[in-house]
């Protein structure tokens, strides 16, 4: 019964999928007609560009001469647009603001206050408390295994899924440096490799899911599970990166794969006897609600506080409880397998 709950829980979250839409504040033509100025003149009302100083034949026109090659030119250019757009965003949300309007979307994300010239500052905060509760839960989850429980003759651990952990662990580290970086300032580069991170994670959390929630610890078996999952996470990385950005399908891509993996926990969690199952259910109710936050996208707070900021925010403490129960699993496993063995 339980299940079932869960089954019409998780299909109401892939049903929100669709209420995603496109941003409105860029297609403004107030907004349009403001970065179109801006790039000329290199103004917004009072505030002025030092990156906008173009002559008309878009050539620099102070500096010396070793500043003015193309390349140097174009990060100029790209520079400028990118003050513009963000200068115009603010007069135009203000505007918008007194006239009672709710914020919208400019090029697919919420107006937000940059800070230092940090775009989403709250993020990039709770991204790096992130990526410092996943390594805590890596560096005690390897010295429980390596150091406090007992290793085999060829010194290697009783618990099979060790070098697994590892690779999530180190994946996860890698997806939270991203994130911040990505979260700081938002380019299609950084972009791209906070995306490919993630993809990339939930890809072997899932493959991670399916081998410990079924046991499989045949080699063969393994790569049997591994292979199609690598396959599609590769092509859907390849397909990100060398063809088309595309938000909308990586949103269902990331959801769909995101709610297996809960799907195979939850139900590995109502059947099996396993003494630490309570810390499992919590990490996939709250791994469930937070994904509610991630589809169900609000505005930022008083420009910083936003949907996504607030799903970094929960994903603290359910890491640091994800790591306690692999720790528990280790004992656990560890404790059988050497009862087995006497
Ligand atoms: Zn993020």
């Amino acid at each position: 019964m339980a299940q079932l709950h869960w089954i019409l829980l998780l299909s109401a979250l892939l049903s929100f999928v669709h209420a995603l839409d496109a941003s409105t504040g860029d297609a403004d033509p107030i907004y349009k007609a403001c970065v179109d100025q801006c790039e000329k003149t290199g103004c917004v009302g009072e505030k002025c560009f030092q990156h906008c100083k173009f002559s008309s034949d878009g050539k620099s026109i102070d500096g010396p001469w070793y500043l003015q090659e193309p390349l140097y030119l174009r990060w100029k250019q790209w520079d400028c647009r990118s003050d513009c757009r963000y200068q115009c965003m603010l007069a135009r949300e203000e505007e918008r603001e007194q006239l009672g309007h709710k914020p919208v979307k400019y090029h697919g994300k919420w107006p937000f206050q940059r800070v230092y010239g940090i775009q989403e500052p709250v993020a990039v905060a709770l991204s790096a408390l992130n990526l410092a509760m996943q390594f805590h839960g890596w560096l005690s989850f390897f010295i429980l295994v390596y150091y406090k429980l007992s290793l085999r003759h060829d010194k290697k651990t009783y618990y099979e899924y060790t070098g697994l952990w590892h690779i999530y662990g180190i994946l996860s580290m890698n997806s939270w440096l991203w994130s911040a970086v990505y979260h700081s300032r938002d380019v299609e580069l950084t972009e791209k490799l906070d995306y490919s991170s993630a993809v990339a994670l939930l890809g072997f959390s899932l493959i991670l899911a399916i081998m410990r929630a079924f046991n499989v610890r045949d080699e063969a078996a393994r790569i049997m599970v591994a292979a199609p999952v690598i396959a599609f996470v590769t092509t859907h990385i390849l397909y990100l990166n060398c063809y088309k950005l595309d938000h909308g399908l990586n949103t269902k891509v990331c959801v769909a794969m995101g709610v297996v993996q809960l799907l195979v926990w939850a139900i590995w969690a109502g059947v099996t006897r396993h003494p630490s199952r309570w810390k499992l259910w919590f990490v996939v109710v709250g791994g469930g609600l937070a994904m509610l936050l991630e589809i169900y996208d609000f505005p930022p707070y008083k420009g910083y506080v936003d949907a996504h900021a607030l799903w970094h925010a929960a994903t603290i403490p359910l890491s640091y409880l994800w790591w306690s129960f692999v720790r528990d699993d280790a004992e656990f496993r560890t404790s059988s397998l050497l009862k087995k063995s006497k």
